[in-house]
Protein backbone atom coordinates (compact mmCIF):
# COMPACT_ATOMS: atom_id res chain seq x y z
CA UNK A 1 0.00 0.00 0.00
CA UNK A 2 1.26 3.83 -0.87
CA UNK A 3 3.08 5.72 2.31
CA UNK A 4 0.99 8.68 3.18
CA UNK A 5 1.54 10.91 0.41
CA UNK A 6 1.30 13.95 3.20
CA UNK A 7 4.45 12.53 4.76
CA UNK A 8 8.41 12.85 3.44
CA UNK A 9 9.70 9.99 1.73
CA UNK A 10 12.66 8.78 2.73
CA UNK A 11 12.17 9.19 6.25
CA UNK A 12 12.70 8.05 9.67
CA UNK A 13 9.09 7.91 11.45
CA UNK A 14 9.05 7.01 14.94
CA UNK A 15 5.24 5.85 15.95
CA UNK A 16 4.60 7.22 19.37
CA UNK A 17 1.48 5.94 21.74
CA UNK A 18 0.05 3.04 24.44
CA UNK A 19 -0.29 0.04 23.37
CA UNK A 20 -3.47 -0.64 21.44
CA UNK A 21 -3.45 2.90 19.93
CA UNK A 22 -3.34 1.06 16.34
CA UNK A 23 0.44 1.83 15.79
CA UNK A 24 1.24 -1.27 14.08
CA UNK A 25 -2.26 -1.57 12.05
CA UNK A 26 -1.31 1.74 10.88
CA UNK A 27 2.39 0.95 9.72
CA UNK A 28 1.38 -2.22 8.46
CA UNK A 29 -1.39 -0.31 6.00
CA UNK A 30 0.71 2.26 4.40
CA UNK A 31 4.40 0.76 4.43
CA UNK A 32 6.33 -1.94 3.28
CA UNK A 33 7.06 -4.82 5.98
CA UNK A 34 10.95 -4.34 5.26
CA UNK A 35 10.16 -1.02 6.24
CA UNK A 36 8.70 -1.46 9.80
CA UNK A 37 10.92 -1.69 12.29
CA UNK A 38 9.26 -3.00 15.14
CA UNK A 39 9.98 -4.26 18.72
CA UNK A 40 7.38 -7.06 18.99
CA UNK A 41 8.54 -8.89 15.76
CA UNK A 42 12.31 -8.73 17.12
CA UNK A 43 11.34 -9.96 20.43
CA UNK A 44 9.70 -12.67 18.76
CA UNK A 45 13.02 -13.42 16.98
CA UNK A 46 15.66 -13.27 19.86
CA UNK A 47 13.03 -14.14 22.58
CA UNK A 48 10.22 -16.83 23.27
CA UNK A 49 7.93 -14.87 21.08
CA UNK A 50 6.68 -10.94 20.55
CA UNK A 51 5.66 -10.61 24.27
CA UNK A 52 9.08 -12.17 25.92
CA UNK A 53 9.79 -9.07 28.19
CA UNK A 54 12.84 -10.84 29.02
CA UNK A 55 14.04 -10.23 25.69
CA UNK A 56 13.32 -7.08 25.53
CA UNK A 57 17.65 -5.67 25.89
CA UNK A 58 18.32 -7.94 23.05
CA UNK A 59 15.59 -6.82 20.80
CA UNK A 60 16.13 -2.85 21.34
CA UNK A 61 20.11 -3.61 20.63
CA UNK A 62 18.50 -5.51 17.61
CA UNK A 63 15.65 -2.68 16.63
CA UNK A 64 18.98 0.42 17.08
CA UNK A 65 21.31 -1.62 14.80
CA UNK A 66 18.66 -2.28 12.28
CA UNK A 67 17.37 1.29 12.31
CA UNK A 68 21.00 2.73 12.16
CA UNK A 69 21.76 0.33 8.70
CA UNK A 70 18.93 1.59 7.51
CA UNK A 71 18.67 5.22 7.96
CA UNK A 72 22.68 5.46 7.04
CA UNK A 73 21.74 3.56 3.73
CA UNK A 74 19.37 6.31 3.83
CA UNK A 75 16.00 3.73 3.57
CA UNK A 76 12.41 5.14 5.03
CA UNK A 77 12.43 3.37 8.03
CA UNK A 78 9.38 3.22 10.89
CA UNK A 79 10.66 2.54 14.18
CA UNK A 80 7.05 0.58 15.45
CA UNK A 81 7.93 0.70 19.09
CA UNK A 82 5.56 2.70 22.31
CA UNK A 83 7.84 5.34 21.70
CA UNK A 84 7.36 6.97 24.86
CA UNK A 85 11.17 7.26 25.92
CA UNK A 86 12.06 10.61 25.46
CA UNK A 87 16.22 9.03 25.52
CA UNK A 88 15.37 6.84 22.35
CA UNK A 89 13.20 9.74 20.64
CA UNK A 90 16.14 11.94 20.83
CA UNK A 91 18.76 9.17 19.59
CA UNK A 92 16.52 8.56 16.66
CA UNK A 93 16.28 12.18 15.84
CA UNK A 94 19.75 12.75 15.70
CA UNK A 95 20.62 9.50 14.00
CA UNK A 96 18.46 10.95 11.15
CA UNK A 97 19.70 14.54 11.38
CA UNK A 98 23.65 12.92 10.86
CA UNK A 99 22.54 11.33 8.18
CA UNK A 100 20.14 14.08 6.15
CA UNK A 101 16.68 12.48 6.31
CA UNK A 102 13.64 13.92 7.55
CA UNK A 103 12.32 12.69 10.54
CA UNK A 104 9.02 12.45 11.33
CA UNK A 105 6.96 11.70 14.47
CA UNK A 106 3.45 10.35 14.43
CA UNK A 107 1.02 10.71 17.85
CA UNK A 108 -1.72 8.38 17.98
CA UNK A 109 -4.30 10.61 19.77
CA UNK A 110 -6.53 7.14 20.27
CA UNK A 111 -9.46 7.48 22.85
CA UNK A 112 -7.91 6.13 26.24
CA UNK A 113 -11.33 3.71 26.31
CA UNK A 114 -10.47 2.02 22.91
CA UNK A 115 -6.61 1.48 23.89
CA UNK A 116 -7.90 -0.18 26.65
CA UNK A 117 -10.62 -2.46 25.21
CA UNK A 118 -8.21 -3.07 21.92
CA UNK A 119 -6.04 -4.19 24.63
CA UNK A 120 -8.14 -6.14 26.69
CA UNK A 121 -8.72 -8.26 23.69
CA UNK A 122 -5.63 -9.25 22.98
CA UNK A 123 -4.23 -12.89 24.07
CA UNK A 124 -1.49 -11.26 26.08
CA UNK A 125 -3.06 -7.63 27.15
CA UNK A 126 -0.48 -5.43 28.82
CA UNK A 127 -1.84 -5.06 32.62
CA UNK A 128 -3.82 -2.31 33.05
CA UNK A 129 -2.26 0.05 35.21
CA UNK A 130 1.16 -0.23 32.57
CA UNK A 131 -1.61 0.91 30.08
CA UNK A 132 -2.66 3.44 32.42
CA UNK A 133 1.10 4.94 32.82
CA UNK A 134 1.69 4.86 29.01
CA UNK A 135 -1.41 6.50 28.48
CA UNK A 136 -0.61 8.99 31.13
CA UNK A 137 3.27 9.28 29.93
CA UNK A 138 1.68 10.39 25.83
CA UNK A 139 -0.24 12.82 27.27
CA UNK A 140 1.84 14.59 29.15
CA UNK A 141 4.17 14.68 26.08
CA UNK A 142 5.35 17.89 23.80
CA UNK A 143 6.79 16.54 20.72
CA UNK A 144 6.25 19.42 18.48
CA UNK A 145 8.80 21.04 20.83
CA UNK A 146 11.20 18.16 20.53
CA UNK A 147 12.49 19.34 16.69
CA UNK A 148 10.98 16.89 14.40
CA UNK A 149 10.90 18.12 10.82
CA UNK A 150 7.42 16.87 11.24
CA UNK A 151 4.54 16.23 13.85
CA UNK A 152 1.56 13.75 12.37
CA UNK A 153 -1.53 13.26 14.61
CA UNK A 154 -3.14 10.01 14.36
CA UNK A 155 -7.09 10.47 15.45
CA UNK A 156 -9.52 7.79 15.60
CA UNK A 157 -13.31 8.90 14.99
CA UNK A 158 -14.54 5.45 16.32
CA UNK A 159 -16.01 6.15 19.18
CA UNK A 160 -14.99 5.09 22.37
CA UNK A 161 -18.72 3.16 23.49
CA UNK A 162 -15.87 -0.09 24.40
CA UNK A 163 -16.43 0.35 28.60
CA UNK A 164 -13.55 0.82 30.20
CA UNK A 165 -12.43 -2.40 31.85
CA UNK A 166 -13.44 -1.93 35.42
CA UNK A 167 -14.49 -3.73 37.92
CA UNK A 168 -17.99 -5.75 37.45
CA UNK A 169 -20.00 -3.32 38.87
CA UNK A 170 -18.53 0.26 38.74
CA UNK A 171 -19.59 2.90 35.86
CA UNK A 172 -17.24 5.81 34.85
CA UNK A 173 -17.95 9.36 35.58
CA UNK A 174 -20.93 11.31 34.93
CA UNK A 175 -19.80 13.42 32.08
CA UNK A 176 -19.21 17.09 33.20
CA UNK A 177 -22.30 19.40 31.56
CA UNK A 178 -22.13 22.69 32.18
CA UNK A 179 -22.65 22.66 35.77
CA UNK A 180 -21.80 20.08 37.87
CA UNK A 181 -24.23 19.72 41.04
CA UNK A 182 -22.50 17.50 43.85
CA UNK A 183 -24.54 16.66 47.10
CA UNK A 184 -22.36 17.23 50.01
CA UNK A 185 -23.84 15.11 52.77
CA UNK A 186 -22.70 16.02 56.09
CA UNK A 187 -25.29 14.36 58.43
CA UNK A 188 -26.18 11.00 58.73
CA UNK A 189 -29.22 10.37 60.48
CA UNK A 190 -29.39 6.24 59.58
CA UNK A 191 -31.20 4.65 61.77
CA UNK A 192 -30.82 1.23 62.48
CA UNK A 193 -28.74 0.48 59.43
CA UNK A 194 -25.87 2.53 58.44
CA UNK A 195 -25.43 0.70 55.05
CA UNK A 196 -28.72 0.64 54.22
CA UNK A 197 -29.01 4.39 54.22
CA UNK A 198 -25.52 5.16 52.51
CA UNK A 199 -26.07 3.22 49.85
CA UNK A 200 -29.50 4.31 49.48
CA UNK A 201 -28.51 8.56 49.37
CA UNK A 202 -25.75 7.38 46.99
CA UNK A 203 -28.10 5.09 44.49
CA UNK A 204 -30.79 8.02 45.24
CA UNK A 205 -28.94 10.74 44.23
CA UNK A 206 -27.26 9.35 41.12
CA UNK A 207 -30.62 8.76 39.72
CA UNK A 208 -32.01 12.37 40.78
CA UNK A 209 -28.52 12.88 38.51
CA UNK A 210 -26.06 14.75 41.06
CA UNK A 211 -22.66 14.79 39.19
CA UNK A 212 -21.30 13.16 42.53
CA UNK A 213 -21.51 12.91 46.59
CA UNK A 214 -18.91 14.47 49.18
CA UNK A 215 -18.69 13.69 52.33
CA UNK A 216 -17.91 15.73 55.64
CA UNK A 217 -14.76 14.83 57.37
CA UNK A 218 -14.78 15.66 60.94
CA UNK A 219 -14.12 13.93 63.91
CA UNK A 220 -17.22 14.83 65.86
CA UNK A 221 -19.92 16.47 63.82
CA UNK A 222 -19.44 19.95 64.17
CA UNK A 223 -22.21 22.34 65.76
CA UNK A 224 -23.52 24.26 62.77
CA UNK A 225 -24.89 20.49 61.79
CA UNK A 226 -25.96 18.95 64.72
CA UNK A 227 -24.94 17.78 68.13
CA UNK A 228 -21.71 15.84 68.97
CA UNK A 229 -23.33 12.68 69.67
CA UNK A 230 -25.00 11.93 66.13
CA UNK A 231 -22.94 9.68 63.88
CA UNK A 232 -20.49 11.02 61.55
CA UNK A 233 -18.46 8.61 59.66
CA UNK A 234 -15.09 7.75 58.37
CA UNK A 235 -15.22 9.21 55.10
CA UNK A 236 -12.66 7.71 52.68
CA UNK A 237 -13.95 4.33 54.81
CA UNK A 238 -17.84 5.54 53.65
CA UNK A 239 -16.68 5.92 50.10
CA UNK A 240 -14.94 2.72 49.61
CA UNK A 241 -18.29 1.24 50.47
CA UNK A 242 -20.16 3.86 47.91
CA UNK A 243 -17.43 2.95 45.05
CA UNK A 244 -18.65 -0.44 44.46
CA UNK A 245 -22.53 0.75 43.53
CA UNK A 246 -23.29 0.81 40.48
CA UNK A 247 -23.25 4.47 39.97
CA UNK A 248 -21.35 7.09 37.91
CA UNK A 249 -21.25 9.43 40.80
CA UNK A 250 -17.80 11.04 41.56
CA UNK A 251 -16.88 10.55 45.23
CA UNK A 252 -14.49 12.69 47.38
CA UNK A 253 -14.30 14.91 50.76
CA UNK A 254 -15.50 18.43 51.50
CA UNK A 255 -12.93 18.59 52.87
CA UNK A 256 -10.61 16.86 54.69
CA UNK A 257 -8.36 18.46 57.02
CA UNK A 258 -4.65 18.05 56.59
CA UNK A 259 -4.58 17.92 60.31
CA UNK A 260 -6.14 14.66 60.75
CA UNK A 261 -3.65 12.26 58.59
CA UNK A 262 -0.25 12.47 56.96
CA UNK A 263 -0.56 13.77 53.88
CA UNK A 264 1.31 10.03 52.24
CA UNK A 265 -1.40 8.30 53.81
CA UNK A 266 -4.21 10.25 52.33
CA UNK A 267 -2.33 10.17 49.01
CA UNK A 268 -2.46 6.38 49.47
CA UNK A 269 -5.86 6.49 50.50
CA UNK A 270 -7.20 8.27 47.48
CA UNK A 271 -5.29 6.17 44.93
CA UNK A 272 -7.22 3.21 46.10
CA UNK A 273 -10.50 5.00 46.22
CA UNK A 274 -9.77 6.16 42.44
CA UNK A 275 -8.44 2.73 41.32
CA UNK A 276 -11.88 0.67 42.89
CA UNK A 277 -14.19 3.72 41.58
CA UNK A 278 -13.02 3.47 38.00
CA UNK A 279 -11.28 6.86 38.19
CA UNK A 280 -14.25 9.14 40.00
CA UNK A 281 -12.25 9.92 43.10
CA UNK A 282 -11.66 13.35 44.16
CA UNK A 283 -9.76 15.16 47.11
CA UNK A 284 -10.75 18.08 48.87
CA UNK A 285 -8.65 19.53 51.64
CA UNK A 286 -8.44 21.91 54.14
CA UNK A 287 -6.28 23.57 57.03
CA UNK A 288 -8.65 22.12 59.33
CA UNK A 289 -10.91 24.82 62.20
CA UNK A 290 -11.89 22.95 64.85
CA UNK A 291 -9.83 22.54 68.10
CA UNK A 292 -11.84 20.38 69.87
CA UNK A 293 -11.99 17.16 67.41
CA UNK A 294 -8.05 17.37 67.70
CA UNK A 295 -7.83 17.87 70.94
CA UNK A 296 -10.66 15.16 71.63
CA UNK A 297 -8.64 12.39 68.99
CA UNK A 298 -4.97 12.90 70.40
CA UNK A 299 -4.35 15.06 67.70
CA UNK A 300 -1.84 18.13 67.58
CA UNK A 301 -3.35 21.43 66.45
CA UNK A 302 -0.90 23.75 65.42
CA UNK A 303 -1.54 27.59 64.94
CA UNK A 304 -3.02 28.47 61.34
CA UNK A 305 0.05 30.02 59.87
CA UNK A 306 1.19 26.28 60.53
CA UNK A 307 -1.85 24.65 59.55
CA UNK A 308 -1.97 26.71 56.18
CA UNK A 309 2.07 25.42 55.71
CA UNK A 310 0.40 21.67 56.28
CA UNK A 311 -1.91 22.11 53.31
CA UNK A 312 0.82 23.00 51.14
CA UNK A 313 2.91 20.58 52.05
CA UNK A 314 0.36 17.84 51.83
CA UNK A 315 -0.95 19.08 48.72
CA UNK A 316 3.03 18.51 47.25
CA UNK A 317 3.25 15.17 48.66
CA UNK A 318 0.38 13.89 47.19
CA UNK A 319 0.43 14.88 43.55
CA UNK A 320 4.38 13.47 43.93
CA UNK A 321 3.55 9.94 45.25
CA UNK A 322 0.39 10.25 42.34
CA UNK A 323 2.83 11.07 39.66
CA UNK A 324 4.40 8.38 37.29
CA UNK A 325 7.44 6.59 38.45
CA UNK A 326 9.55 6.57 41.12
CA UNK A 327 12.34 8.91 41.45
CA UNK A 328 13.30 10.75 44.14
CA UNK A 329 11.29 14.06 44.46
CA UNK A 330 12.91 17.17 45.76
CA UNK A 331 10.47 20.63 45.90
CA UNK A 332 9.22 23.32 47.72
CA UNK A 333 8.34 22.31 50.90
CA UNK A 334 8.61 18.14 50.25
CA UNK A 335 11.39 16.11 49.76
CA UNK A 336 11.07 12.14 49.66
CA UNK A 337 13.94 9.87 48.53
CA UNK A 338 11.27 7.95 46.38
CA UNK A 339 7.47 7.98 45.37
CA UNK A 340 6.63 4.25 44.96
CA UNK A 341 2.89 4.59 45.38
CA UNK A 342 0.73 1.77 43.84
CA UNK A 343 -1.56 1.87 42.68
CA UNK A 344 -1.54 4.62 41.30
CA UNK A 345 -4.85 6.93 40.23
CA UNK A 346 -6.46 6.03 37.25
CA UNK A 347 -7.10 9.92 36.43
CA UNK A 348 -5.79 13.20 37.49
CA UNK A 349 -7.40 13.47 40.84
CA UNK A 350 -8.97 16.93 41.17
CA UNK A 351 -7.68 18.36 44.25
CA UNK A 352 -9.89 21.05 46.02
CA UNK A 353 -9.21 23.94 48.59
CA UNK A 354 -11.87 24.48 50.90
CA UNK A 355 -11.66 28.10 52.61
CA UNK A 356 -11.53 31.02 51.49
CA UNK A 357 -8.75 33.15 53.43
CA UNK A 358 -7.93 35.87 50.63
CA UNK A 359 -4.21 36.20 52.13
CA UNK A 360 -3.29 32.46 52.10
CA UNK A 361 -5.92 29.53 51.59
CA UNK A 362 -6.77 31.39 48.27
CA UNK A 363 -2.82 31.92 47.10
CA UNK A 364 -2.72 28.45 47.89
CA UNK A 365 -5.57 27.16 45.60
CA UNK A 366 -4.19 29.41 43.25
CA UNK A 367 -0.52 27.98 42.85
CA UNK A 368 -1.24 24.23 44.16
CA UNK A 369 -4.95 23.46 43.17
CA UNK A 370 -7.36 22.26 40.87
CA UNK A 371 -10.37 23.83 42.46
CA UNK A 372 -11.35 26.42 45.10
CA UNK A 373 -14.68 25.68 46.97
CA UNK A 374 -15.88 29.18 48.95
CA UNK A 375 -19.16 29.98 50.31
CA UNK A 376 -21.95 30.48 48.06
CA UNK A 377 -22.84 34.04 48.53
CA UNK A 378 -19.41 35.56 48.55
CA UNK A 379 -18.58 33.67 45.11
CA UNK A 380 -17.79 36.98 43.22
CA UNK A 381 -15.43 38.61 45.79
CA UNK A 382 -13.75 35.36 46.24
CA UNK A 383 -13.19 34.21 42.92
CA UNK A 384 -11.99 37.85 42.15
CA UNK A 385 -9.19 37.14 44.97
CA UNK A 386 -8.61 34.41 43.12
CA UNK A 387 -7.87 34.99 40.15
CA UNK A 388 -5.34 37.91 40.74
CA UNK A 389 -3.19 35.25 42.52
CA UNK A 390 -3.60 32.83 39.76
CA UNK A 391 -2.27 35.85 37.95
CA UNK A 392 0.54 36.34 40.35
CA UNK A 393 1.83 32.67 40.18
CA UNK A 394 1.86 32.77 36.56
CA UNK A 395 -1.64 30.09 36.35
CA UNK A 396 -4.24 30.17 34.19
CA UNK A 397 -7.17 31.31 36.14
CA UNK A 398 -8.97 28.63 34.38
CA UNK A 399 -6.89 25.83 35.63
CA UNK A 400 -8.72 26.24 39.08
CA UNK A 401 -11.95 25.91 39.44
CA UNK A 402 -14.38 27.93 41.34
CA UNK A 403 -16.59 25.84 43.11
CA UNK A 404 -19.18 26.64 46.11
CA UNK A 405 -20.80 25.02 49.15
CA UNK A 406 -24.54 25.89 49.22
CA UNK A 407 -27.39 24.72 51.65
CA UNK A 408 -30.33 24.95 50.06
CA UNK A 409 -34.12 24.29 51.82
CA UNK A 410 -35.56 23.15 49.08
CA UNK A 411 -39.47 22.47 49.52
CA UNK A 412 -42.23 21.37 46.88
CA UNK A 413 -44.14 24.32 47.16
CA UNK A 414 -44.46 27.80 48.85
CA UNK A 415 -46.14 25.66 52.00
CA UNK A 416 -43.56 23.09 52.02
CA UNK A 417 -40.34 25.30 51.84
CA UNK A 418 -41.87 27.53 54.77
CA UNK A 419 -42.87 24.27 56.68
CA UNK A 420 -38.80 23.44 56.68
CA UNK A 421 -38.07 26.99 57.72
CA UNK A 422 -39.88 26.63 60.32
CA UNK A 423 -38.83 23.48 61.39
CA UNK A 424 -35.24 24.02 60.83
CA UNK A 425 -34.47 27.33 61.42
CA UNK A 426 -33.84 26.90 65.73
CA UNK A 427 -33.77 30.30 66.98
CA UNK A 428 -32.87 31.99 63.96
CA UNK A 429 -35.59 34.33 62.82
CA UNK A 430 -37.16 32.37 59.97
CA UNK A 431 -36.54 35.33 56.99
CA UNK A 432 -33.03 35.37 58.00
CA UNK A 433 -32.82 31.21 57.94
CA UNK A 434 -34.90 31.34 54.49
CA UNK A 435 -32.53 34.00 52.94
CA UNK A 436 -29.47 32.50 54.47
CA UNK A 437 -30.34 28.82 52.65
CA UNK A 438 -32.03 29.80 49.42
CA UNK A 439 -35.18 28.61 50.76
CA UNK A 440 -37.28 27.87 47.50
CA UNK A 441 -38.69 25.06 45.14
CA UNK A 442 -36.41 23.07 42.82
CA UNK A 443 -36.91 25.21 39.55
CA UNK A 444 -36.09 28.53 42.19
CA UNK A 445 -32.99 26.58 43.10
CA UNK A 446 -32.54 25.39 39.36
CA UNK A 447 -32.82 29.33 37.83
CA UNK A 448 -30.03 30.55 41.13
CA UNK A 449 -27.91 27.91 39.78
CA UNK A 450 -27.94 28.93 36.02
CA UNK A 451 -26.93 32.47 37.54
CA UNK A 452 -23.78 30.53 38.83
CA UNK A 453 -22.79 28.80 35.87
CA UNK A 454 -22.91 31.93 34.26
CA UNK A 455 -20.93 33.37 36.34
CA UNK A 456 -17.72 30.80 35.80
CA UNK A 457 -18.95 28.49 39.05
CA UNK A 458 -17.68 24.84 38.27
CA UNK A 459 -19.07 22.96 40.69
CA UNK A 460 -22.31 23.61 43.26
CA UNK A 461 -21.66 21.22 46.16
CA UNK A 462 -25.29 20.83 47.63
CA UNK A 463 -25.59 20.06 51.42
CA UNK A 464 -29.65 19.51 52.22
CA UNK A 465 -29.85 20.45 55.63
CA UNK A 466 -32.90 18.48 56.21
CA UNK A 467 -31.59 15.50 54.22
CA UNK A 468 -33.92 12.42 55.58
CA UNK A 469 -35.06 9.37 53.56
CA UNK A 470 -32.71 8.73 50.11
CA UNK A 471 -35.89 8.83 48.34
CA UNK A 472 -36.42 12.48 49.76
CA UNK A 473 -33.65 13.08 46.70
CA UNK A 474 -35.43 12.59 43.80
CA UNK A 475 -37.62 14.68 45.10
CA UNK A 476 -35.09 17.44 44.04
CA UNK A 477 -33.88 15.95 41.21
CA UNK A 478 -35.48 19.32 39.47
CA UNK A 479 -33.15 21.69 41.08
CA UNK A 480 -30.79 20.45 38.93
CA UNK A 481 -29.77 22.43 35.60
P1 LIG B 1 -0.51 -0.87 18.75
O1 LIG B 1 -0.39 -1.53 20.08
O2 LIG B 1 -0.55 0.62 18.89
O3 LIG B 1 0.50 -1.30 17.78
O4 LIG B 1 -1.95 -1.25 18.21
P2 LIG B 1 -2.35 -2.25 17.02
O5 LIG B 1 -2.05 -1.61 15.71
O6 LIG B 1 -1.75 -3.58 17.27
O7 LIG B 1 -3.91 -2.30 17.17
C1 LIG B 1 -4.52 -2.85 18.31
C2 LIG B 1 -5.85 -3.46 17.92
O8 LIG B 1 -6.70 -2.45 17.42
C3 LIG B 1 -5.74 -4.49 16.82
O9 LIG B 1 -6.62 -5.54 17.14
C4 LIG B 1 -6.19 -3.77 15.58
O10 LIG B 1 -6.80 -4.68 14.70
C5 LIG B 1 -7.15 -2.77 16.10
N1 LIG B 1 -7.09 -1.54 15.31
C6 LIG B 1 -6.04 -0.75 15.10
N2 LIG B 1 -6.34 0.31 14.35
C7 LIG B 1 -7.66 0.19 14.05
C8 LIG B 1 -8.60 0.98 13.30
O11 LIG B 1 -8.28 2.02 12.75
N3 LIG B 1 -9.88 0.52 13.25
C9 LIG B 1 -10.25 -0.62 13.87
N4 LIG B 1 -11.53 -1.01 13.79
N5 LIG B 1 -9.42 -1.38 14.58
C10 LIG B 1 -8.13 -1.00 14.67
MG1 LIG C 1 2.09 -2.64 17.97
Amino acid sequence: MAQDPSLPDPALVVLVGASGAGKSTWAQARFRSAEIVSSDDLRGVVGSGRHDLDASGDAFALLDLIVAGRVRRGLTTVVDTLGLDVVRRREWLDLARAHGLPAVAVGFETPPALCRSRNAARDRPVPARVLTEQLRAFRGLALDAEGWDRVATVTTDEPAAAPVPQGPQTRSPRPRSGLDVVLQVSRFPWGEDPAAWLTGVARAADEAGFAGLALMDHLIQVPQVGTAWEPIPEPWVTLGLLAGLDTGLRLGTLVSPVTFRPPGITAKTVATLDVISGGRAFCGVGAGWWEREHLAFGLPFPPPAERLDLLETAIETMRALWATGTRPYDGQRVVLPETTCYPRPVHDVPVLVGGAGERRTLRIAARLADGCNVPVDVVEEKAAVLRRHCEEAGRDPAEVAVTVLDLPVVGRDRDDVWERVERLRGRTAAATYARRHHAGTPPQHRDRYRVLEERGVHTVFAALPDLGRPEDLLDVAAMLP
